[in-house]
């Protein structure tokens, strides 16, 4: 077992005596690392070296700026491999996927800060005003486990771009990637202080650090319910606040639509990382005359799920991160099914399969509109279909929920799709199975948050803006 036990604060690694917290390999359910939990004292430590880096991070040039993220970048790179595999051991997801969608997205979303920290345009002016965009101050990140070094990226990559500094916690259920981020970022050429690390809990190191009254700005991704919570203390102290949250994203298709192409891309978006995803589509909602063949497709599509270990290269779908995943994923399983929903199609779990936090994957419907299937976020393999009567009804389903964060739209043209979209509230929609655009800012309405992340989008999040009154000269 590797231990790691330290945090990272002014530029050094304190090997601290603290509690411990063991962290585990999803597919075999065994000990993998353990880390140690940091307490409200290092938050304080953290803060003020954050502080006293802020002036001098704040006055980097953009090529400065550019120069040590582009470094971040390339050590990410180097260590791309080690990478892939902690992350496919902690969350459980296939390696193949960590490759690409864990490790090689973050490294480019790293080079496209440096890019835009490069082209930083700070200043405008708007008429007899200088308007002036300065970073926003201490920042402190809160991340969450199921894609954890992209969580990261979004907000570390953004801030340090922005002239901010940062005091970041991750997840204690899937670590191990901050920690090589950590050592990364202590290789380069960041200032001391302008990065710092805590492991710890949320309850003790997250809410130490929202309440701190030196962090101006708390920049937050997790549930919907933590988020409330983190939102309530940040007010308190008038923080600026960005909330990336909770999902329950509907794939709408409308009559003259690929059915086939809907039904499998939306089947792929539900199952990735075990639908632990927080942009997931975990609604299917197709035309009530299309059910019959809808569920036929879902039946055909889901034994070739392979559900097995995230190391072998055939594996299409791994475990649940951990057993309380897992028991929460059960639960909503079992209730739908004393409720009465229909199951449409059921996964097989291979026998050899005896360790780890496996979940067979399911299909539901049709679900009436006000079950917990459609309104809450299970956040595992569970798709749900719903029916609809036409363009009205399904964009009234798809806007049913108190979430907002993504959604696709399926139609005959992409005009169609388009004015569809428009009236569904979401900060992502995806047309007629287009890709993810990691520039375009990502965020959500409603219970799925506040603020923006990605791109140009993201970067602004992290400023504050002055306005200086000139006197008009001759
Ligand atoms: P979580 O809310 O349990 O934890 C998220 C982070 O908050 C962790 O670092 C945790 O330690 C910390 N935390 C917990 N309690 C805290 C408190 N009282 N004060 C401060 N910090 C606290 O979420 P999770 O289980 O790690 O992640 C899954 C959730 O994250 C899902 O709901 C998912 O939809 C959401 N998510 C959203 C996005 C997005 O961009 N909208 C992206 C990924 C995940």
């Amino acid at each position: 077992m590797n231990n790691r036990h330290a945090i990272y604060i002014d530029g050094r690694w304190l090997q601290i005596q603290a509690p411990s917290f063991c962290v585990s390999d999803a597919a075999t359910g065994e000990p993998m690392t353990s880390i140690c939990l940091a307490s409200a004292e290092h938050v304080n430590l953290a803060v003020r070296s954050a502080q006293k880096a802020l002036p001098i991070w704040a006055a980097a040039t953009p090529e400065q700026r550019s120069h040590v993220l582009n470094q971040i970048a390339d050590g990410l790179e180097a260590r791309a491999t080690e990478l892939a595999h902690v992350i496919a051991r902690e969350v459980g997801m296939p390696l193949r996927l960590c490759e690409m969608i864990q490790v090689a997205a973050p490294i480019a979303a790293w080079r496209s800060y440096a890019g835009l920290a490069a082209q930083a345009r700070n200043e405008r002016s708007i008429g007899h005003s200088l308007v002036i965009d300065e970073p926003v101050g201490v920042v402190a990140a809160i991340t969450p486990w199921n894609y954890p070094l992209h969580q990261i990226t979004a907000k570390v990559a953004a801030a340090l771009a922005a002239g901010a500094t940062v005091v970041l916690k991750p997840s204690e259920i899937a670590p191990s990637s901050a920690l090589i981020l950590a050592e990364i970022i202590d290789g380069s050429d960041l200032p001391a202080g302008a990065f710092n690390m805590l492991t710890g809990l949320g309850s003790e190191v997250g809410t130490a650090l929202v309440e701190h009254p030196d962090v101006t700005m708390v920049s937050f991704t997790g549930s919907t319910e933590t988020g409330k919570h983190v939102a309530a203390l940040a007010s308190r102290g008038i923080k600026r606040l960005s909330l990336e949250l909770g999902g329950k994203s509907p794939a709408v298709v409308l009559e003259g639509a690929d059915l086939t192409q809907a039904v499998k891309s939306t089947l792929a978006s539900c199952l990735l990382n075990s639908g632990q995803t927080c942009n997931a589509l975990t609604r299917l909602i197709v035309p009530e005359a299309r059910f019959e063949a809808v569920a036929q497709l879902l039946r055909e599509l889901l034994p070739k799920y392979i559900v097995g270990d995230p190391m072998e290269r055939t594996t299409r779908m791994g475990p649940l991160v951990s057993e309380q995943q897992r028991r929460r994923v059960t639960a909503f399983v079992d209730d739908a099914i004393r409720a009465g929903i229909p199951v449409i199609a059921r996964g097989n779990l291979p026998e050899q399969l005896t360790g780890g936090f496996f979940f067979a994957p399911i299909v539901f419907g049709p679900a009436p509109e006000h079950c917990a299937l459609v309104q809450q976020e299970i956040f595992g393999p569970v798709l749900t279909v719903q029916t609809h009567q036409g363009v009205d009804d399904a964009v009234r389903l798809a806007n049913g929920t108190p979430f907002g964060l993504a959604a696709a739209v399926w139609a005959d043209t992409d005009e169609t799709a388009i004015a569809v979209a428009r009236r569904i509230r979401a900060g992502q929609i995806d047309l007629n199975g287009a890709p993810f655009n990691l520039a375009a800012p990502f965020g959500g309405f409603g219970a799925s948050g506040l603020g923006r992340e990605n791109g140009e989008a993201g970067l602004s999040e992290f400023l504050e803006t002055k306005s200086l009154q000139r006197k008009a000269t001759a």
